[in-house]
């Protein structure tokens, strides 16, 4: 079977994202792109992730086209091709509706960055790109380009999408998000946020990337 261990980690990640309760159902999608053909393995639309074999993966190529599989690709499949299309260091993708995260999007709010980890991996705020359908061409490009070089951004009155060098991260940045969305919004309630300037948060996006972990594995 074509790319059979990355259909695998594919699912494996759509399940660990419904365990950390990323995902309401079905109500995401998850993607890897293969280092050496380029070819994306991304989840079929709406079907449980607790049933998904590595058959039910899609492979696409970076237009979209189905290269392999029977089941009908996530209807987000043009905004995971054009992220990877614009941005050659990804190899990742995590599209989630984590409720907190969602929120700040239903507001059209950027989450502001009152947490040193949401600055280390995603390097700033993460900024909502403007309301555009679920599934269309139009939320794709729009996405895709206000992502920029960032790790997340919101989509809004809809979700969160997360990249990385590689599913994992991406998965990793999407829990970040959630979290730094979560204390965002309790911070809120509390009092006045302190928000982490711009500068202090490219030097704490430079000491992670330097510095933190092993072999910055995460990052
Ligand atoms: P799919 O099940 O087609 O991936 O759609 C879920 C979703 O989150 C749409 O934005
Ligand atoms: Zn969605």
């Amino acid at each position: 079977m074509l790319l059979k261990e990355l259909r695998e980690k594919v699912i494996e990640i759509a399940l660990k994202a419904q365990k950390e309760r990323l995902i309401p159902l079905t109500m995401g999608n998850f993607s890897a792109r293969d280092r050496r053909t380029g070819y994306i393995c991304i989840t079929p639309s709406g079907m449980e992730y607790d049933k998904l074999t590595a058959e039910d993966i899609v492979i696409l190529d970076i237009e979209g086209n189905i290269l392999d599989g029977e089941r009908k690709p996530s209807i987000e499949q043009p905004l995971h091709c054009a992220v990877y299309r614009r941005r050659k260091d990804v190899f990742g993708i995590s599209h989630t509706h984590s409720v907190f995260a969602t929120a700040w999007a239903a507001c059209n709010e950027s989450i502001p960055v009152v947490v040193a980890e949401l600055a280390a991996l995603i390097g700033g705020p993460v900024e909502c790109a403007i309301y555009k359908p679920m599934g269309s061409l139009e939320l794709a490009e729009t996405a895709a380009i206000r992502l920029r070089d960032r790790h997340a951004i919101l989509l809004a009155n809809h979700g969160v999408l997360a990249v990385g060098h590689d599913i994992d991260s991406a998965f990793a940045n999407s829990v970040v998000v959630e979290e730094g969305a979560k204390i965002a919004f309790y911070a809120r309630q509390i009092g006045v946020m302190r928000l982490i300037p711009e500068e202090e948060c490219r030097s704490l996006r430079k000491i992670s990337l330097e510095k933190y972990g092993q072999k910055n594995d995460i990052l």
